[in-house]
């Protein structure tokens, strides 16, 4: 579904995706990790074009990313991005933020729209906060409303940037319960996370990254009991 071929970006003279060479399949689960720095955001970015690079090719559902316009609008309305900082508009309601999309982008009926928006706010758990703003929730639900909001576009495939970073530790469960299950279901996901439980639980992939390079990939469970490079292992024994 996702496929990046000798990617390369540089940000002055800063080597920030060096050669990187990515496929994610429909319904697969990639789980990145690497250190600060090593591209991980702008790699997530480049994927949806909010980052243009300066070589190589990507392509999404067999096409190559659009530059602009309508095209361009319609791949950021397939491919839902959920950042660490929730970003919803702060003076709308719950429901609608996970709204806004459908009807001002996609221009679609509003009833229609109602309907799904609920039937999310459902699913990740707090339908019942729908009429309240972004700043009577707490972060975990904050963060659920983003997910919500990315899915009532109907992506084809999800990309989280550390969504559990910035959230009390109490309410990193919460947002990666609705992300294991989004897994279980079938979306495809590129997911940036410190929370090496999902990556162990959720993932069918991980990378690594550093420096701009895919350093080594693996199935979780042969990850983490043998990384091959010494900045794999030297990675994971600061963090584990
Ligand atoms: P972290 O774990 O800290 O989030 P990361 O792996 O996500 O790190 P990136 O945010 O992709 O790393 O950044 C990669 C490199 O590019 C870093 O050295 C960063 O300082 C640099 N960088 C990122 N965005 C820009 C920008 N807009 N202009 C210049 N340099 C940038
Ligand atoms: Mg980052």
């Amino acid at each position: 579904l996702i496929v990046l071929e000798n990617v390369n970006k540089w940000f002055g003279p800063l080597h920030v995706l060096d050669d990187v060479n990515l496929s994610v399949a429909r319904g697969e689960v990639v789980v990145v990790i690497g250190p600060s720095g090593s591209g991980k955001s702008t790699l997530c970015r480049a994927i949806n074009r909010l980052e243009p690079i300066n070589s190589g090719t990507i392509t999404f559902d067999g096409v190559p990313l659009p530059a602009e316009g309508r095209a361009l609008a319609r791949l950021r309305s397939e491919v839902g991005m959920v950042f660490q900082s929730f970003n919803l508009f702060a003076h709308k309601t719950i429901l609608q933020n996970v709204m806004i999309g459908p009807v001002k982008v996609r221009k679609e009926k509003s009833v229609e729209v109602h309907d799904r928006a609920m039937a999310l706010l459902e699913r990740v758990g707090i339908a019942n906060q729908a009429d309240k703003y972004p700043a009577q929730l707490s972060g975990g639900q904050q963060q659920r409303v983003a997910i919500a909001r990315a899915l009532a576009m109907q992506p084809k495939a999800m990309l989280f940037d550390e969504p559990t970073s910035a959230l009390d530790p109490e309410m990193v469960g919460e947002v990666l319960d609705v992300m294991t299950s989004l897994a279980r279901e079938g979306m495809t996901m590129v997911v940036v996370t410190h929370e090496m439980g999902f990556a162990r639980h959720a993932a069918k992939r991980v990378v690594f990254m550093a420096d701009g390079q895919l350093v080594e990939e693996a199935p979780p469970a042969e990850f983490f009991a043998s990384p091959k490079s010494d900045r794999a292992k030297d990675f994971l024994s600061k963090i584990l």
